[in-house]
């Protein structure tokens, strides 16, 4: 099957990687040093979106290891992830939200990740009990959804994720179920080569109600290949929706951001998020906007857009719950809002806060 030759002749080593790019001794050195921690795929065909020849290329920044990397700050765990599992591979930290890590394999490892601590790495954290975790949701009848993610879930087999399937749907009170996947962007022929996979979503479909939540990040990602893909998904009546994370050096750029919300809505990806990038190690030093220039980006892309690509909402995922960025208000401050709160009384709260030029998140 086409994707499975791709995912077979995905660039993972150094010694493939010097196929398109130069290092020194020492870089080759520091290099090797990063993907021992953080892992590196990049499928041929997202690699042919990469323009070698210009360093500041905003895809080969996403898929290529970068010397940033090696920077020590940050957290590996910045949503609390750890804390809220209650079954291997099963997250519960909104009341009506379930999260399962069904996989610690994607297409390609962004380098941007903020499961750095478990993408491409041993598997300890993943769900392997679907038996439990079936248990657990059908205990909890205030859980209404369940989000399948990884990993990317759409790198596990077609009998697994029929098998996940199977579980979610026969749980009565879950109203629907989400399924995370990068690959109608990293590797779009995962859905358009194969059949069986379009078979096993849509005999679910016919369930449950589906969702798929991808991410593009760039408009150079909304290619005829992905925009197949997310076509094909459609069809099943599976609505697709995307989440953008804002990146330095990618979209931090009202027109580039702007652009990738207009493409996105135009082939029914439908905004659904911009998240604010984490603290995450190895990723803020290279990656992270402050707060306050992220908003006037935000807002210049937002102006840009007509009805459903206005839709999303800029948020940050905080160990507290997802957290609305407003916008700022003229004495140096910022508005924020609850979206989602870990502590349910902090619900819809408003709240405003001091916020430096240069602070990208808050403790
Ligand atoms: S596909 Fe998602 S989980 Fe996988 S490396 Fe990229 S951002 Fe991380």
């Amino acid at each position: 099957m086409k994707w499975k030759n791709e995912m077979r002749e995905c660039v993972r080593t150094l010694e493939d990687l010097e196929e398109f790019v130069c290092y020194d001794d020492s870089e080759r050195a520091r290099i090797a040093e990063i993907l021992e921690r953080a892992p590196m795929a990049v499928p041929r065909y997202y690699l042919s979106l990469i323009d070698f020849d210009d360093p500041e290329d905003p895809i080969r920044k996403l898929a290529i290891p970068s010397l940033l990397e090696a920077d020590p700050s940050g957290s590996l765990d910045t949503s609390g992830e750890a804390d809220n599992t209650v079954v291997n591979g099963l997250q519960h930290k909104y009341r009506e939200t379930a999260m399962m890590l069904s996989t610690n394999e994607c297409a390609m490892y962004c380098r941007h990740c903020f499961r750095k601590r478990l993408v491409g790495l041993p598997d300890e954290g993943i769900a392997r009990d679907l038996e439990a975790i079936g248990a657990y949701l059908s205990e909890h009848d205030e859980i209404t959804n369940v989000l399948v993610s990884g990993g990317d879930a759409l790198l596990n087999s077609n009998e697994h994720i029929a098998a996940i399937l199977d579980t979610l749907t026969a749980i009565p009170h879950l109203d629907f179920i989400r399924i995370a996947t990068r690959v109608p962007v990293t590797l779009p022929s995962r859905i358009t080569s194969d059949g069986a996979l379009l078979d096993v979503l849509g005999r679910a479909r016919e369930k449950k109600q589906l969702f798929m939540v991808t991410q593009f990040d760039h408009p150079r990602e909304v290619t005829p290949e992905a925009a197949a893909s997310v076509r094909a998904v459609l069809d099943l009546g599976i609505p697709v929706r995307n989440q953008t994370v804002l990146l330095r050096g990618v979209n931090d750029d009202p027109e580039v951001l702007g652009s990738l919300l207009q493409k996105l809505t135009s082939i029914g990806a439908e905004p659904y998020y911009v998240f604010q990038c984490r603290p995450v190690t190895g990723v803020k030093n290279q990656f992270q906007v402050p707060l306050k220039e992220g908003c006037r980006i935000v807002e210049g892309a937002k102006a840009m857009q007509n009805g459903i690509g206005k839709s999303f909402r800029y948020c940050m995922s905080h160990v507290t719950g997802k957290i609305e960025i407003l916008g700022e208000l003229g004495d140096g401050s910022m508005v924020f809002k609850y979206h989602e709160a870990k502590d349910r009384r902090n619900l819809g709260r408003v709240f405003a806060r001091e916020v430096a030029d240069d602070q990208a998140w808050f403790e």
